[in-house]
């Protein structure tokens, strides 16, 4: 039973966070092999420090020479997580091409508007091509990024918020709009809008920002890197653009219609 429990605690950790499941197996491989602090909380407390300390000083290093880098997570830059716990579980991991697209096109729309910074959602792991960071399957060499959209409140705009997470608080198609999230349920692709059940939290106060989400779709397709942005439908329309480097994901992905998914070249 006690096997069983770790079993599934490793896998629930390198699901979440790529390295967790690693740190964990030699965590309580060292308390076997000294046989001293057998309490549960000093080896849980040992686990959090051992990543925390790999996770912000060790794994970066060890990343860059694999061919990623993290993004920034200090509030100073023009590139922001969403959520902070994006780069605690390892989610924030990029080629360095991508990287410095992104904060170039952030620095160019902070320079345009000095409300506004680029705000980042699920990037991909430091380690392994292949590896995906679940629930997104594409998520796996690093050239993968997930970004925001904007949002304003009484008209005032900035990095607001509709979901903790930036995935499940929807942008919905009106009565007159192609509803394509209909159309992938009644095709039988139910889970297409299960990411509503991931927000951890959000509020119905705020409205979608077009202009400014619009102004970053053109920055993202103007720049020769990008290879494509995935976004719904009926955003597109509403933006009005006509780039065939903006497509729809298919139904076999998840709506949209909550966030941009961006990816580079080869
Ligand atoms: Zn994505």
């Amino acid at each position: 039973m006690k096997i069983l429990a770790h079993v599934i605690i490793v896998s629930i950790l390198t699901i979440i966070t790529q390295i967790g499941g690693i740190v964990w197996i030699m965590n309580f491989a060292f308390f076997r092999w000294v046989k001293k602090g057998n309490s549960k909380w000093t080896k849980l407390s040992s686990f959090l420090v051992i990543y925390l300390l790999l996770t912000f000083l060790i794994i970066p290093i060890f990343a860059k020479i694999s061919g990623r880098v993290p993004l920034p997570i200090t509030k100073s830059d023009n590139l922001i997580p969403h959520n902070y716990i994006t780069p605690l579980l390892n989610r924030h991991y990029v080629k360095p091409r991508l990287k410095t697209q992104l904060l170039e096109l952030a620095d160019k729309t902070n320079s345009e508007n000095k409300l506004l910074k680029v705000s980042y959602l699920d990037a991909n792991f430091p380690f392994i091509d292949g590896f995906p960071l679940l629930p997104h399957l594409s998520h796996n060499d690093g050239r993968k990024v997930d970004l925001s959209f904007y949002y304003t409140k009484n008209e005032k705009e900035g990095n607001l918020k509709p979901s903790n997470t930036g995935y499940g608080a929807f942008v919905e198609p009106s009565d007159t709009e192609y509803n394509q999230t209909k159309e992938c349920k009644s095709a039988g692709y139910w889970h297409y809008d299960y990411t509503k059940f991931l927000t951890l939290g959000s509020r119905n106060d705020l409205v979608f920002d077009l202009e400014n989400t619009r102004n970053l779709v053109i920055k993202l397709v103007q720049s020769p890197l990008t290879q494509k942005i995935l976004i719904e439908p009926h955003i597109n329309k509403r933006m009005n653009l006509t780039n065939n480097k903006i497509r729809f994901q298919g139904c076999r992905a998840v709506r949209h219609d909550d966030h941009i998914h961006h990816q580079i070249n080869n």
